[in-house]
């Protein structure tokens, strides 16, 4: 608290909702427990939703108006991994769920879920995971999903053990994220990626909820289920919303400018720039409330707003990012940058419509249609003097 100002984001909020998240395993593909527990909030918090034939998460927040509508979206589902084959010795080969490596599942446990036998837990090892057996061998074999295996905690001496107890080709195993928060605002975790970008999310419609904000158009909160195998946004968009702005990850690595704090406006991923007009209004929105933020640009890098381009939505997007550590590894993040990011959602969601054209998909006219700044910049020019020009002052950057 500030001078007894309630802060508008509840922190300890997003916190617990993302430790509920967490707990709640949702690899791609197996995910209808957390949508279960998505919609649950939703309802405490007195939202309305639509779901999905597989589960993504379509809520809304009624506006003065229907059109042009918003859409915030953030995905639930998480990397993860699937069994491959019944090995010979008793455990099981894996394909993963998602782009990962395995040199990050070494070590991991998880749980298999089986379809008709129960859920059982077990560790992620490399093949020669025993130093007194294979000596320096442990350092050399090499980094890659054909070099780690499953072993459940059963007795299971060769395939057949396995078949016997249940488990088959395809079932489906969850990662332990294993979340620490720590008192001093860092949180370290598998699977913060989306999972934190949905508690921001939500800790924005609380806010939104609870202070009884005016909406000037239809807000769309969507929730899919598909990102980390490239679908996401294309099953839960539809076609009356105008603008999406993506909650994910950013990445702070070396050349990256993300950071762990603040919000991260991503101008551009694999996919090409995001929306120039969308993109400035959440700058200048951050500007406007003094919202810690920076920009960057991802590489390797997608999310729900390319699958939403993709799929052939006339969409604007843009993407709002939480700094990350080690993305899709250990990762870690700091809740500074959580509540920077319900803060923008928030200012988004309240802000007023600048583009009226949006609301029509198609018109017949340039009547209110954007424009870019194109004009030279304001220089001084040459006159001839003896001295060399000036270097520039202050103030340029935005
Ligand atoms: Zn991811």
């Amino acid at each position: 608290m500030k001078n007894g100002v309630m802060p508008l984001i509840d922190d300890t909020y997003i916190a617990s909702f993302l430790k509920t998240l967490l707990e709640t395993p949702s690899p791609t593909g197996y995910t209808d427990a957390v949508t279960r527990v998505c919609c649950a909030e939703l309802e405490r918090l007195g939202v309305s939703y639509e779901i999905t034939r597989r589960g993504a998460i379509r809520a809304r927040l009624q506006g003065g108006r229907r059109q042009p509508a918003r859409a915030l979206i953030a995905h639930v589902d998480t990397l993860g991994a699937q069994v491959k084959f019944l090995k010979e010795n008793g455990r099981m080969e894996l394909v993963p769920i998602g782009h990962w490596s395995s040199r990050f599942a070494e070590g991991a446990r998880c749980t298999v879920f089986t379809a008709g036998h129960g859920a059982f837990r077990g560790t992620i090892l490399p093949l020669k995971a025993s130093g007194h057996t294979f000596n320096d061998e442990v350092d050399t074999q090499p980094v890659a999903w054909s070099q780690v295996e499953l072993r459940p905690d059963i007795v299971a001496e060769n395939a057949e053990d396995l078949a016997v107890t249940g488990f088959n080709i395809g079932d489906f195993v969850a990662i332990d994220p294993q979340p620490e928060f720590l008192d001093n605002g860092f949180v370290v975790s598998r699977h913060l990626d989306d999972k934190a970008g949905v508690a921001a999310m939500f800790g924005a419609i609380k806010a939104l909820v609870e202070g009884e904000v005016q909406l000037a158009v239809d807000t769309y909160f969507l929730i899919s289920v598909t990102e980390e195998v490239g679908h996401g946004a294309s099953s839960v968009l539809t076609h009356d919303i105008a603008s999406m702005v993506t909650i994910d990850n950013g990445t702070t690595a070396p050349g990256q400018n993300s950071r762990e704090f603040g919000v991260t406006i991503a101008m551009a991923d694999q996919t090409g720039p995001f929306d120039y007009h969308l993109t400035q209004k959440l700058l200048r929105l951050c500007r406007e409330e003094e919202i810690d933020h920076q920009r960057d640009i991802f590489r390797y890098y997608r999310s729900d707003s390319a699958a939403a381009i993709e799929s052939g939505a006339d969409v604007r997007t843009a993407l709002v990012t939480f700094g990350i550590d080690a993305s899709h590894g250990y990762e870690r993040i700091h809740m500074h940058a959580l509540h920077s990011v319900a803060r923008l959602i928030h200012a988004y969601a309240a802000s007023r419509v600048e583009i009226r054209r949006d609301a029509e998909p198609l018109t017949d006219s340039l009547k209110g249609f954007t424009g870019l700044p194109m004009d030279p910049a304001n220089e001084e020019s040459w006159d001839g003097r003896d001295e060399a020009p000036e270097r520039p002052s202050e103030g340029g950057q935005n």
